[in-house]
């Protein structure tokens, strides 16, 4: 029997036929997709108040507390008649993220005093060029909470929605 490898043959099949009544470790990704774990740390996202004026004031506590240097930025002021828009005197009129620098490491959410930043549940699709993974404010920027309210709760995330 050994000879004509059946014994193996059969455990071979035991082994196999064991695993076909197994629950499934795979999910078909992209159609079903995993539940993050609740400290998961992805892509990050400007905030804005609850009037849709952007929290960020520049301080650039964000970008000294980051290991990775990822984080630039330029101030600007504010000026008569763009209280809407911004909600302290000063602004960042430039805002930038390499992600390839960044390891997701959230120092810049905690060193930030404007709850401007956070990392949400979302993490930086695949890009073929170096320039795709600058993320620059336009990117970052949660959608406005009043005229785009669905977009913002959806980018809030699970997270966010937790901390408030
Ligand atoms: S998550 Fe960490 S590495 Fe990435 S930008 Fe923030 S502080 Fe820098
Ligand atoms: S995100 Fe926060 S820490 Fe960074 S510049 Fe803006 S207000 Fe300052």
């Amino acid at each position: 029997m050994e000879k004509i490898y059946l014994w193996n043959i059969l455990k071979g099949m035991a082994v196999t036929f064991k695993h076909m009544f197994k629950k499934r470790p795979t999910i078909n990704y992209p159609e079903q997709k995993r539940p993050f774990s609740q400290v998961f740390r992805g892509l990050h996202v400007l905030n804005r108040d609850a009037e849709g004026r952007e929290n960020c004031t520049a301080c650039g506590l964000c970008a000294v507390a980051c290991p990775a240097e990822a984080i630039t930025m330029e101030a600007a002021e504010r000026l008569p008649g763009e209280e809407h828009l911004y909600r302290e005197e000063k602004y960042a009129a430039k805002y930038e993220i390499n992600m390839l620098r960044c390891i997701f490491c959230g120092l810049c959410e905690e060193a930030c005093p404007k709850d401007a930043i956070y990392l949400s549940q979302t993490f930086a699709p695949a890009n073929y060029g170096r320039k795709g993974f600058i993320y620059k404010k336009e990117d970052l920027l949660i959608p406005h909470p009043v005229k785009e309210p669905e977009a913002y709760q959806k980018a809030l995330g699970e997270k966010a929605a937790l901390k408030n």
